[in-house]
């Protein structure tokens, strides 16, 4: 599904991608761990396409087509959802106006009809069920005010209405209490399908113990240092970054 090929992208005329590769499968979940700065965040931004990343080398497939040729809307309608991808807060935007927004904006894309609102409400009930969440954080405003738990609980919601192929969730690096990752993980876990793969970038070990990964990847130094499975995860725990810098052999 997602075939990542010596990946070097620049910010800001710096090189923080360094020869990425890395493949997905449909159905997989995969880890993206490693250190503060390493550039896990920026990976999930050249997913999604966001400005200010500059491949200089190196090659993304999605789906069979070029992901890189894409633009940011394009790839939302050919399957690919980051979290994160909505501003902050929108006051005064009824979340549910917004998402029902945002889907229709990728229906259309995709050239299928945009649901009206009793078809989006019937779809909206649906989705609230399979999260076991209820409806309050609908009828207030786009994320104005929700509490860490509850912006990662929406965003979760997002996914479940949007359907993505390739679901990408960056938990950043801090600030995520021990609710909004089991909203994040029972999130991941009710939405797992064959036909969907998930790429979980986390600086905490501690999401893993909720969602358990087909494979680890350890990003350090704008390359995947090591991959393995859930146990990876374990020994990083125990050792730190530093064991993992240690075993990478340095560029000639
Ligand atoms: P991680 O998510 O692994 O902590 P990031 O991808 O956020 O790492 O950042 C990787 C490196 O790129 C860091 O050194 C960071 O300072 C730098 N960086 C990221 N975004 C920008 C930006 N917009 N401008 C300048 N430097 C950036
Ligand atoms: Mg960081
Ligand atoms: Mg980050």
């Amino acid at each position: 599904m997602l075939k990542i090929d010596n990946l070097h992208v620049s910010v800001a005329g710096k090189e923080i991608l360094k020869g990425l590769s890395l493949e997905l499968r449909p159905g997989q979940v995969h880890a993206v761990m490693g250190p503060n700065g390493a550039g896990k965040s920026t990976l999930g931004n050249v997913l999604a396409g966001r400005e200010g990343y500059e491949v200089t080398a190196g090659s993304i497939e999605f789906d069979g087509r070029d992901l890189l040729a894409l633009e940011p809307e394009e790839r939302a309608a050919a399957g690919v959802f980051l979290a994160f991808q909505y501003p902050v807060e929108i006051p005064g935007v009824n979340n549910t106006y917004f998402l029902r927004a945002a889907l229709n904006a990728q229906r259309k894309a995709r050239g299928e009809p945009e649901l009206d609102s009793m078809q989006f409400l019937k779809l909206v009930r649906e989705k609230l069920a399979v999260l076991h969440l209820k409806d309050e954080l609908l009828h207030r405003g786009v994320n104005e005010g929700f509490s860490g738990g509850e912006k990662k609980r929406n965003e979760i919601f997002q996914l479940a209405l949007l359907e993505p192929k390739l679901a990408i969730l960056d938990e950043t690096d801090s600030g995520l209490d021990i609710d909004a990752l089991k909203a994040v993980a029972d999130g991941v876990n009710a939405l797992r399908s064959p036909e969907r793969a998930f790429l979980v970038i986390t600086h905490y070990q501690r999401l893993l113990d909720y969602i358990r990964p087909d494979v680890v990847h350890v990003l350090a130094d704008g390359r995947i240092a090591e991959t393995g499975g859930p146990e990876l995860a374990l020994a990083l725990e125990q050792h730190g970054y530093a064991w993992i810098r240690e075993r990478v052999v340095p560029e000639a």
